[in-house]
This record gives structure tokens, C-alpha cells and sequence, in this order.
């Protein structure tokens, strides 16, 4: 995962320590050690997640933390809070602050990292379905509110806890803000998790017999749960469970004795960040997917590629990360048409694309492009790595016939590619789409049926 991290401390010392251990772990490190520094970094760089102290001269940790999350800029960027004191005093103001996190001092590695990690795979997650929102905002499809919330209902919380009276507690803390209903089974709770609209589901892990990253393992897996919140509640000194349990995909934790204050502020975190997600990806299902998607292959349209690739280009630049773009199309397809007829021409271009998106990994953007012309946009990939790629899909268009309907005609198509990569000298998204045309026809030049890369 290689991500940009700012780290923020007025002693030096501080800063060096976490910039060596991030920067074992390869991330990119930006420092500041003091708040505006701060504050003109994220401004100006593409930032991934910010390491703030609290306690600094001028500016402190909990008003450098405001101004970040009432930028729309960068809100979005993640800010764990390092703190000295590990007060849950401290922790509420944080989480008031809008702090996605804390780590104290000395820093343990393993929390560190894993906590790190698991910040930036969210982020990763929210930064698509933003970008998505984005084009759809682009093109006029959005009606302007994704972010805002509506009149909000009382959230719905799961908790599992093997104990009664524990149960009782949490459930007074949280009746300000929540209805919780308690399950003391786990088992049970999974299938009332998957069947009933819950916005958050607490974990605690004071189970007799039963191991609860088990059930939080089956919660990141079901289809119906993958994108529920889950918190943790643990022993002092269990950072083998919470290392794993992150790892695992749960998204927070709390250690006992629980602060009633920081429990409440923590599910309030996650259940804003879920129904704010979720705002995002009804958005994004509804709007984009039906008006920006071709209505024969099923595949992203021509319009929607504008967009998008657009966005898509210059987040590589800011990330100074490779992208590569792939267009291919159909070899004398004209003569399909012309010996079996429109509709059977309609069959083998379903067919093309459904191979096309066989072929693509989740975070590349397939397209039909216009005609019998496709393209793929892989973010994040090198040159080489396009080449493959357009190989693998040359050799499952050749190699295996395509069938008519009705007649039962095994038609032998093949299909010429074009390939371009983004090169510091790129000037934009349309040169890159241009580079990758000018391939292709290049291959239909040298004989069809191959594939020819732009020169870098
Ligand atoms: P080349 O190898 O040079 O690409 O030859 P070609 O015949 O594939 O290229 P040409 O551009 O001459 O012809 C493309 C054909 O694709 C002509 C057009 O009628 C057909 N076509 C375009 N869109 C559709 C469609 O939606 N359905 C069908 N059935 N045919 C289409
Ligand atoms: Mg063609
Ligand atoms: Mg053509």
C-alpha cells in the first residue's frame, strides 16, 4: 500500500521517529512542526492521512483538526490524533475535533501500522466513491446533496456481548443517540446483522467460548455486511486481538472500562462515516450507472469515459503514480454484419465486452468507446503490465469462438489493441486516449490480431 502520510510535531525527535518507521513500511513521508505548516501541506500536496500531535506551541492539535475537517477540500483525509496523555477527556475533544483516530505516546509499532493501514483502506474505498460522485456531479446528474444529511433517523445498533449486565451499560450510554438491541449468541447475531437494517454492530469481546474476531471476520465477508461498521470493545492490554482485529477489517475499537463519552462519540463517528458512504454509493448506483452506461454491452459509455478519465489522470499525476490506457477493436467486424447480419453483429459485441470486463480488475474503468471500439483505462499500471493485460484478453478473443444464438455459427474473431502509458511529458487525459488510437491503428497497419504500444 504505498500512500502519503504528513506527520505533525513541534519536537523534532517525535517527527523522526515516526517518519523512520513509516517510511520502513514505504510510505511516503511529508513533516511540519507546527499547525499551519500543517494546515498549507494538506492544502497544496495530495495527502493520505495526517499524524497530528496535540499539545504544540500556537496552533494545538484540536484546532489544527477542525479547520481540516471544515475544508471540503480535505476533509475526507484521515487525522490520527498523537496524544502524551492518554486521557478519554483528550479523546472525546478529539473525536468532537472530527479525529478519525488516536495513537498515545511512546507509539507502539504494531498499533502504529496496522491502524495506519486500516485508515487507508477506508480512505481508498471513500476516495473512489467520491471520485465516482464527482463525475456523476460533472455530467448533471446529481441533485447537489450527496454529503448532506437529511432528516436523520435514530440509528439501529447491534451488540453482541456475552454478559448481562454489561449489556446493560452500554445500552443506557448509547439510548441518547441509538436504539441498541443486545444478542448474547453470536452466531445468532450474524444472521440478524445480514437480515435487519443495523448501522453499526458492536463487539464485545468478553465471550466465554467463542472467539469474537471470528464473528468479525464473518461480518467483513457476507455481502450483506461487508460495508457495516464494526466496533470492538477489548481488555487493557489486548494489542494482539487489535492488531488482528484491524486487520480484519473492523473499523474501531474501544478498551474497557469504557468511557460512556467515548463510546458514544465513536459510534456517532462510524455511523456518520457509513451513512455518508452509503449516500455516496446510492448516488453513484442510481445516477451514474443508469445514464453513462451503454444500454447493448452493459459497459461504462463513451461519456462516462470522458469524465472519468479525466479524474482518473490527474489523481496519477498528483500521486505521481503510473496509468495506462488500452483501446482495441474489432478485427474487420464490418464483414460480421455484412454475412450474418446486424443482429448477429449485436451478439458478438455483447459477447466482446463481456470478455472485456473478464479481463479488468475492479479498479480499472472498461468502456465501450463507440462502434466496435473499446477501451480500458488501469489506473496504477505500468506499462508492462498493459501489455499483459491486453495480451490476456487478444488470446481469450482469439482462441475461443463465438457462438450465434440461432443458428449455433461459431464466428473465429479476432481483435487489434492499441496501448498507451502516462509519461511526465503527457500533457492530459485526451493526449493519452490519442497515443493509444494512433497504436491501434498502427496494429490494424502491421496486420490485425496484435498489439503495438505507444512509444514512450
Ligand atoms: P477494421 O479491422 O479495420 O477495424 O475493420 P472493421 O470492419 O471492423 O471496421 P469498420 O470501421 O470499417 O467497420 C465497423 C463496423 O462496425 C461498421 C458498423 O456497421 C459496425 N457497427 C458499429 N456499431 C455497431 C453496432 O452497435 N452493432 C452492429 N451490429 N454493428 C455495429
Ligand atoms: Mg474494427
Ligand atoms: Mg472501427
Amino acid at each position: 500500500m504505498t500512500a502519503r502520510i504528513l506527520v505533525v510535531d513541534d519536537i523534532p525527535a517525535n517527527v523522526k521517529l515516526l517518519e523512520a518507521r513509516l517510511l520502513a513500511e514505504y510510505f511516503d513521508v511529508l513533516t511540519a512542526d507546527n499547525g499551519a505548516d500543517a494546515l498549507a501541506i494538506c492544502d497544496t500536496a495530495q495527502v493520505d492521512l495526517i499524524l497530528l500531535d496535540i499539545m504544540m506551541p500556537g496552533m494545538d492539535g484540536f484546532e489544527v483538526c477542525e479547520r481540516l475537517k471544515a475544508n471540503p477540500r480535505v476533509s475526507h483525509i484521515p487525522v490520527v490524533m498523537v496524544t502524551a496523555l492518554d486521557q478519554p477527556a483528550d479523546r472525546v475533544r478529539g473525536l468532537k475535533a472530527g479525529a478519525d483516530d488516536f495513537l498515545t505516546k511512546p507509539v507502539n509499532d504494531l498499533q502504529l501500522i496496522s491502524r495506519v493501514k486500516s485508515l487507508l483502506r477506508l480512505k481508498t474505498l471513500s476516495d473512489e466513491l467520491r471520485a465516482r460522485a464527482d463525475t456523476a456531479r460533472n455530467l448533471g446528474l446529481d441533485d447537489g446533496r450527496i454529503g448532506e444529511g437529511k432528516g436523520e433517523e435514530t440509528p439501529q445498533v447491534l451488540l453482541v456481548d456475552g454478559r448481562a449486565n454489561s449489556q446493560e451499560r452500554i445500552i443506557r450510554a448509547l439510548k441518547p443517540i441509538a436504539n441498541v438491541v443486545a444478542m448474547s449468541d453470536a452466531q445468532a447475531a450474524l444472521f440478524e446483522a445480514a437480515e435487519s437494517p443495523f448501522e453499526l454492530v458492536i463487539v464485545n469481546s468478553n465471550f466465554e467460548d467463542y472467539d469474537p474476531l471470528r464473528l468479525c471476520s464473518q461480518l467483513r465477508s457476507l455481502e450483506r455486511t461487508r460495508f457495516l461498521p464494526v466496533l470492538l470493545i477489548t481488555e487493557q492490554g489486548g494489542d494482539d486481538m487489535i492488531v488482528r482485529a484491524l486487520e480484519l477489517g473492523v473499523n474501531d475499537y474501544i478498551v474497557r472500562p469504557i468511557d460512556p463519552n467515548e463510546l458514544v462519540a465513536r459510534c456517532l463517528t462510524q455511523i456518520k462515516r457509513k451513512r455518508y458512504n452509503d449516500r455516496l454509493r446510492t448516488s453513484v448506483q442510481q445516477t451514474i450507472e443508469l445514464a453513462v452506461t451503454d444500454a447493448l454491452t452493459g459497459l461504462h459509455n463513451r461519456r462516462y469515459l470522458d469524465n472519468h478519465l479525466a479524474i482518473l489522470f490527474k489523481r496519477s499525476v498528483q500521486r505521481s503514480r503510473p496509468m495506462s490506457l488500452l483501446i482495441t477493436d474489432i478485427d474487420r467486424f464490418k464483414s460480421v454484419n455484412d454475412a450474418y447480419g446486424h443482429d448477429a453483429g449485436d451478439q458478438v459485441l455483447k459477447e466482446f465486452a463481456a470478455r472485456v470486463r473478464a479481463s479488468v480488475r475492479g479498479a480499472d474503468l472498461a468502456c465501450r468507446f463507440g462502434g466496435e471500439e473499446f477501451v480500458i483505462v488501469m489506473p496504477d499500471t505500468a506499462p508492462e503490465v498493459a501489455a499483459a493485460v491486453a495480451e490476456r484478453l487478444r488470446v481469450a478473443i482469439e482462441s475461443i469462438p463465438f457462438i450465434l444464438r440461432d443458428s449455433g455459427q461459431a464466428l473465429h474473431v479476432t481483435a487489434s489493441f492499441g496501448i498507451s502509458s502516462r509519461q511526465a511529458t503527457t500533457d492530459g487525459p485526451e493526449e493519452l486516449l490519442r497515443q493509444a488510437d494512433r497504436a491501434l491503428y498502427a496494429a490494424k497497419n502491421s496486420g490485425r490480431n496484435c498489439i503495438v504500444a505507444a512509444a514512450a
